[in-house]
């Protein structure tokens, strides 16, 4: 997850990638790469959690996410002058799609995206890639920090 994350890469590709479309692919590649980053979340979905106790820590998790991602965005488009507004968009929106998803199917448990979600999961917790929760948020922290500034 970290969707604060994923969006300040599909900014930083909209600042390098004129055409919404390669935007949009760029940001959706870049969240499969930043998912190799350890992330430590997995406490979150353990496996002896019921299934609606992980929809509600995931969903809670992503709120808290998202809140920090709306800020920081608002900020971003706030202080940089000529943005074209159409390529951040389409870079963000790919960035967050994977796990847009992702929470789509823990809503709604719809089928069709059982088997993208668990190709996800695997790819967002390959085997010896955990991390304690402290330690994940200190690389998720360093990551979103090398980001910005990246982006300022
Ligand atoms: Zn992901």
């Amino acid at each position: 997850m970290y969707l604060s994350v994923h969006t300040a890469a599909g900014l930083g590709l909209a600042r390098v990638i004129p055409n919404p479309i390669a935007a949009f692919a760029a940001g959706l590649l870049s969240h499969f790469v930043l998912d190799f980053i350890p992330h430590g979340d997995e406490f979150l979905a353990d496996s002896a959690f019921t299934r609606a106790r992980i929809r509600r820590r995931l969903l809670g998790a992503a709120f808290l996410d998202g809140i920090i991602l709306v800020i920081f965005l608002l900020i971003y488009l706030w202080t940089t002058p000529q943005l074209n507004l159409n390529v951040v968009a389409a870079a963000v929106i790919g960035s967050l799609l994977p796990d847009a998803i992702n929470g789509f199917y823990l809503i709604t448990q719809a089928p069709l995206f059982k088997r993208y979600v668990h190709w996800h999961a695997k790819l967002h917790n390959l085997p010896g890639h955990e991390l304690s929760w402290q330690k994940g948020i200190l690389v998720q922290g360093l990551t979103f920090a090398a980001l910005w500034l990246l982006l300022i």
